[in-house]
């Protein structure tokens, strides 16, 4: 992966765009704010990192499984997090040109970012969207949308301990949409009110949570590294007394430093009891784990890793993008690592003639059920070339006279530009091994 990222939002917004990765959702009724579509490439993007993440925290370990709890659950069991009465952000109106703001986001208290005006007092205001299950509208009927995943994973816990053969320390993980209605969203996909989750909640014994909490810290940090994130961008915020969330007793941010500056990519917290106790208080179910060697009984402390996969694609569309003044041109190339990258191979017959397209198109369909492939003929090689390295594709390969002899291709290498020769069956595990971490 490239050092020397250049991105700004504006190239990044206009690269999704153009190349199809991500839309405004909506766009033919002049969009919806702050939700966006994920396009061909992006979807695919998007797919490989949650494909990742699952990878690294729940398939290769034996002591994580997984789980997919609904959207929609309980109201109680917002009412026992304590979401009903304090998911809440700090809103403030400007009484001159009426935008509204998060108090806690202005730089200087009681004046207006955008006219200078006086503005109201602060008002608390609950980010949890409403809506209501069954036919009738009443106060009855009031369901929420998740805010986050964690919960759906702390009232199943007994469900996965009794069903499988788990013992403390385990950890239950889930991908899925959380949604929050954001007094301001920012930053293109950053903070929107739709977005999807990657979270692992990790059982522990209470005493043992904050070597676990150390654990999780360097095996997230470890993670972000093996993505191919350049680690002069990546660090750790400390949560200071003020900043903990009513949940935690520690709590530290893996911050990215995105064009608009370092900001939060995911939160590792130490949520103590707090979760089980409240859960066990509300439903009146006993969350007790019964240590069988200790002959010990005890509500399990959870250390949570939550981070964003929109933020996640924001980081990683940000450290893979470069535009590289070239001898003739400019080039514009992501690089991505082969892993995530949303098409491994472009594959191009040098010229549309002598069998050339035939061959090609055979390479096409051996690689295609593996991962996916772009066939391409259209063009100089070079624009086709300049094509794929826009959107990542780690290897472009290209049938040539040399090929229809001796059933060999170049593979040409996106980051160094550097082409070598490749007998035709070694191309599958040659991309195959560039795509492991
Ligand atoms: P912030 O302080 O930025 O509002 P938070 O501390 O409330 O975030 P958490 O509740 O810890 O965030 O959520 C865990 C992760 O979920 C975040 O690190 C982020 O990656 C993602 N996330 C949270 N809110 C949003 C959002 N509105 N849009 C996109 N991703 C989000």
């Amino acid at each position: 992966m490239a050092t020397q990222s250049n991105a700004t939002m504006d190239k990044l917004i206009s690269l999704c765009r153009r190349r199809g990765f991500i839309f405004q959702s909506s766009e033919i009724y002049g969009g919806l704010n702050a939700c966006y579509d994920y396009g061909p490439l992006g979807v695919e993007l998007k797919r490989n990192i949650k494909d990742f993440w699952w990878n690294w925290m729940v398939s290769r370990r034996s002591d994580i499984v997984g789980l997919d709890a609904s959207i929609l659950m309980a109201p109680r069991v917002w009412e026992a997090s304590g979401h009903v009465a304090g998911f809440t952000d700090p809103l403030v109106d400007c009484k001159v040109c009426k935008h509204r703001f998060r108090a806690d986001m202005i730089a200087e208290a009681g004046k207006c970012p955008d006219c200078g005006g006086a503005l109201t007092d602060i008002r608390q205001f609950n980010l949890m969207f409403k809506t209501f299950m069954g036919p009738v509208e009443d106060s009855a009927s009031v369901v929420y949308l998740r805010p986050e995943t964690a919960q759906g994973i702390y009232v199943n816990y007994k469900n996965v301990l009794d069903s499988s053969r788990l013992k403390v320390p385990f950890g239950i993980g889930q991908i899925g949409k959380a949604f929050r209605n954001e007094i301001t969203t920012e930053n293109f996909i950053f903070r929107t009110r739709e977005f999807e989750q990657m979270e692992m909640q990790y059982f522990v014994q209470p005493g043992s949570d904050m070597e676990w909490f150390e654990y999780w810290k360097t095996d997230r940090q470890a993670y972000y590294m093996a993505l191919g994130i350049n680690p002069d961008k990546v660090r750790f915020h400390e949560h200071g007394k003020d900043e903990l969330a009513h949940y935690a007793t520690a709590a530290f941010d893996i911050q990215y430093e995105f064009p608009f500056g370092w900001k939060e990519l995911e939160g590792i917290h130490n949520r103590t009891d707090f979760d089980l106790k409240r859960h066990q208080e509300h439903s009146g179910k006993d969350m007790a784990y019964f240590d069988e060697v200790t002959r010990e009984r005890y509500i399990p402390y959870i250390i949570e890793a939550s981070a964003g996969a929109d933020r996640t694609l924001l980081c990683v569309l940000s450290d893979a993008f470069e535009e590289q003044e070239l001898e003739k041109d400019t080039r514009t190339v992501l690089h991505f690592h082969p892993a995530i990258a949303p098409i491994k191979v472009g594959i191009f017959p040098l010229v549309k003639k002598d069998g050339m397209p035939e061959m090609a198109h055979k390479i096409e369909a051996t690689l295609k059920p593996h991962f996916p492939v772009f066939y391409d003929e259209s063009g100089a090689v070079g624009r086709r070339y300049r094509r794929q390295d826009e959107i990542g594709t780690p290897f472009c390969v290209t049938v040539d006279t040399e090929s229809l002899q001796n059933e060999t291709v170049t593979i040409r290498d996106r980051d160094s530009m550097q082409q070598e020769r490749l007998k035709i069956d070694e191309l599958f595990h040659f991309v195959y091994r560039k795509m492991q971490v």
